[in-house]
């Protein structure tokens, strides 16, 4: 293979693939892609950089090539696309192609891939899996139970008690998740994934598990198979409303550093949770390769983080705050990572602080209207210096006018000296842009500033 590099997205901004030619690299997709791609774009290493399938923002950024008609579900298109453009590096982005195999193919195929083989991304695709590796190697992690019986699933939450969380086994888009605060309503959760199978298959089974009070926390490593190396800290806002209430979403915001992950913290995730995982999966036979992503609840009582869940890909929104402050070459560490030698690797990040902030078509994360028009956008990088917009659902219409197609839709995410410069740049820019259409929180970073001002139309 040539020193290409190659990136696919999901239009739906969940699917990435990237590829990198020696001085070339592109990144596209969602807001997480399109962050990627920026950064891969900046990789002295990378000269060029396709999107499956991409999106408008990636479309008309620098020298990033969007792949609208390649499907990414569809291993031997991405491995002929991979072989006709000498792509030497693919980063997948989204974990329903790595469930799905799309990494085994790959590599298989000769092509360096950065995100695990299907076997390890089970780490994500099933909850009882990933419960099983923390049971077999010592991994903190909130107590639990495994049912495909709806009645015996009710004896025992009965047993433990409300608040309690129910979860669906497999992949559920994000939504299988559910915090029960009354019995009744744990039932109900049971009854919704066991008898009438909302999530079909993916809620055939359930984990029954031990609600933990804390603060939440995002914590990232790349992994080579054998060895581990940190990201930043990042936190993000997963609630639709401001003072965190409304419904879960997939993030309307983030910032990095975050201030509850303290160096100490991080230590312990590394040596507690992350390592043990890595060296788990290779003795069980199925090393894993990629970004793993550790949703942590920093639990209230004992100030020690407990593994919530596992994902095998970079979360988005943090990956934009994590991507606006790498310093490091990110094709060169990737492609490190693919090929096993992330040992003694460590990465450079500016110094300061970033912060993300979400705009969401209005109604999402119920029904939205799409194709609502959005003006301003170049008008708003220009509010500040280090201020980025990155696109996850966006389009042309034919005035060549963007447009909204989805339900989270831009990231509008600024570099500061400290967290309340990067949040000041980051609404400036946000209300620079015009969009009728779109709504965003008021108050991301406010858990970092408790003292002070809490929302800023407070
Ligand atoms: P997940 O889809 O696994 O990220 O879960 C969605 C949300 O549910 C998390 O962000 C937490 O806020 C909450 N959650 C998940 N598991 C637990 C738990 N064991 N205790 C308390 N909250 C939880």
């Amino acid at each position: 293979w040539s020193s290409t590099t190659f990136t696919c997205f999901s239009q739906t901004s969940e699917l990435s693939v990237s590829v990198d030619t020696y001085g070339n690299n592109i990144i596209g997709g969602g807001g997480r892609e399109h962050a990627l791609c920026y950064a891969l774009q900046r990789s002295p290493s990378c000269d060029a950089v396709f999107c499956a399938p991409g999106n408008a923002g990636i479309s008309t950024s620098g020298n990033a090539t969007c792949i609208p008609d390649l499907d990414i579900f569809d291993s031997l298109a991405v491995i002929s696309f991979c072989s006709k453009w000498g792509v030497g590096l693919v980063v997948v982005g989204p974990e329903a192609p790595l469930v799905s195999g799309l990494a085994n193919d790959l590599v298989t195929a000769g092509i360096p891939t950065f995100g695990p083989s299907a076997e390890a991304a089970a780490l994500e695709g099933s909850k009882d899996f990933m419960k099983t590796i923390c049971h077999r190697y010592g991994i903190s992690t909130a107590k639990y139970q495994t049912f495909s019986d709806a009645s015996a699933a009710k004896q025992y939450i009965k047993e433990q008690g409300a608040p309690i969380v129910i979860k669906a086994d497999g992949l559920a888009a994000g939504k299988g998740v559910a915090v029960a605060t009354t019995l009744e309503e744990a039932y109900k959760a049971v009854d919704s994934m066991l008898v009438e199978g909302i999530f079909g298959s993916a809620g055939y089974r359930v984990i029954v598990e031990e609600f933990v009070e804390g603060e939440e926390a995002s914590f990232f490593a790349l992994v080579d198979g054998e060895n581990a190396i940190p990201l930043e800290s990042a936190q993000d806002y997963k609630r639709v409303g401001d003072g965190d209430t409304g419904p879960n979403t997939g993030g309307m915001g983030a910032y990095s550093p975050a201030p509850v992950l303290t160096k100490e913290l991080q230590n312990v995730v590394m040596e507690s949770i992350i390592l043990p995982t890595v060296k788990g999966m290779s003795m069980e036979g199925c090393k894993f390769v990629g970004v793993l992503y550790a949703g942590l609840m920093i639990d209230k009582k004992s100030g020690l983080p407990k593994l919530i869940e596992y994902n095998v890909r970079f979360g988005d929104p943090e990956c934009q705050v994590l991507m606006v402050r790498l310093e490091s070459d990110l094709a060169k560490v990737l492609l490190a990572a693919c090929r096993g030698e992330l040992k003694g690797v460590s990465l450079k990040w500016s110094p300061g602080s970033a912060m993300v902030v979400v705009m969401a078509s209005k109604g999402y994360p119920g029904s939205y209207e799409k194709e609502t028009v959005i003006r301003n956008l170049e008008e708003a990088e220009c509010v500040a210096p280090a201020v980025k917009v990155f696109h996850a659902g966006t389009a042309f219409d034919s005035d060549g006018n963007f447009i909204a197609t989805g339900g989270r839709v831009l990231g509008i995410t600024a570099k500061g000296r400290d967290l309340e410069e990067a949040r000041d740049k980051a609404y400036l820019a946000v209300e620079e842009i015009n969009w009728p259409g779109g709504f965003y929180r008021q108050d991301i970073g406010w858990r970092a500033f408790p003292q002070k001002q809490f929302s800023r139309n407070a």
